[in-house]
């Protein structure tokens, strides 16, 4: 899904389909607590936390993908990293500070290794 809307493609049908799924999990109404006034509790139709968490994620990133922002969505470059970002600030180059140190401390050991070597890689 979001390599899709980060090259700016139509998404497969079969991912959609999985991320409404999911986004389905997140629904969620508010009711009074009985006994307290007039305190809120969250309820929701799924009882396990942990796909109504999913159900967040999925909704989260339907908003992110169809936001206002969503063609500043990209894909990190960072090697091995499967996360997506809003590219803003411009020079935004990562999706965390983390991924951008990994990947200069992995260039910086990369010419550290040629130049003993002899290597003349820049
Ligand atoms: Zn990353």
């Amino acid at each position: 899904m979001g390599e899709a809307r980060a090259r700016q493609r139509i998404p497969e049908i079969r991912d959609v389909q999985t991320v409404n799924a999911a986004a389905r999990l997140a629904a969620r109404w508010e009711e009074l607590d009985a006994g307290s006034g007039f305190a809120v509790v969250p309820r929701w139709p799924e009882p396990d936390p942990l796909l109504v968490a999913l159900g967040e994620v999925a909704a989260q990133g339907i908003r992110l993908f169809t936001g206002e922002d969503w063609e500043k969505v990209r894909a990190c470059p960072a090697p091995g990293c499967v996360l997506y970002f809003v590219k803003s600030p411009v020079r935004r180059e990562w999706c965390t500070t983390a991924c951008g140190n990994r990947v200069r401390v992995a260039r910086h050991s990369r010419r550290a290794r040629s130049r003993e070597c002899g290597g003349d890689d820049a």
